[in-house]
């Protein structure tokens, strides 16, 4: 009964809320690399997770600036790329996107080794927040814009931390579906995030962005922006966490084949 409710207000939400097609055709244009792999049913399915993404969440632009209907289901079509297997249950818990014009500044504070805190400014494309909202800012994950080259992407870089954050900390490791390997993905992950740490100690320049040597929260991050964006490029260079990552996102974009057709992911309502 309670099934048949739940599944009554979803179809019910999803004819009230429905996108107009120009607009969602629009924001499937750019980045072409994030859409070209999905299947009909897929983008079908895509359509129905931004349409209740954008019902649940609150866009709101910082110091006046106007959010367009064609900016709130571009950046919902992107953000629901990485959950296409996974649900939307996955960014349960908050509400609010905060879009800026351009890259914004935000104040920073960090505590050394000795226990003196250092307060200054970082300007930022993009933060998530615990708990919070997902703050972005429009020039950077605009159409066409690649502020950390071609196979960057500021929604996807953001809503990973967000996939991460819903573990309880921002420490590369989300929560990871029933039937995977716990172990086999630390060892994977912490093995090769060691290694660019030790190539970037050694002046050895990677073959991703080198945001990714930040901490493990941005390896995650970050290789998740190339998995989505670049995955033959990841898949090459990184087989393994390409593999993890295939096997948490239960897609296979490089259309490696070596890996479980995507099921229905476990219930987290
Ligand atoms: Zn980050």
């Amino acid at each position: 009964m309670w099934r048949w409710f739940k599944d009554w207000r979803r179809q019910r939400l999803l004819r009230r809320a429905a996108l107009p097609d120009n607009l969602w055709r629009r924001a499937l244009v750019h980045p072409k690399e994030l859409f070209a792999g999905l299947d009909e049913r897929e983008r079908r399915r895509l359509r129905e997770l931004a349409t209740i993404f954008l019902a649940r969440k609150e866009f709101y632009g910082a110091h006046g600036f106007q959010v367009t209907p064609f900016m709130r289901v571009a950046i919902a079509a992107q953000a629901c790329v990485p959950i296409l297997n996974l649900g939307l249950e996955c960014y349960a818990g908050w509400t609010s996107m905060v879009i800026y014009r351009d890259s914004f500044v935000a104040p920073r504070e960090e505590t050394d080794e000795d226990g003196i805190v250092h307060s200054g400014q970082e300007v930022l494309a993009g933060e998530s927040w615990a708990g919070g909202p997902v703050v972005l800012s429009w020039a950077d994950c605009a159409p066409g814009a690649y502020p950390h080259g071609p196979a960057g992407n500021v929604i996807i870089h953001e809503f990973a931390h967000k996939l991460d954050m819903a573990s309880g900390t921002v420490n590369g490791t989300p929560p990871l579906p029933r039937g995977m390997d716990g172990a086999e993905w630390d060892a994977v992950m912490d093995r090769a995030y060691q290694r660019l740490r030790a190539n970037l100690d050694n002046g050895i320049k990677p073959s991703l962005d080198p945001y990714a040597g930040q901490d493990p929260g941005e390896f995650f991050a970050v290789c998740s922006e190339y998995f989505f964006m670049a995955p033959a490029h990841l898949r090459r260079i990184l087989p393994e966490v390409y593999r993890q990552l295939a096997l948490y996102y239960r897609r296979d974009p490089a259309g490696f084949r070596a890996f479980p057709r995507p099921g229905r992911g476990p219930d987290r309502s």
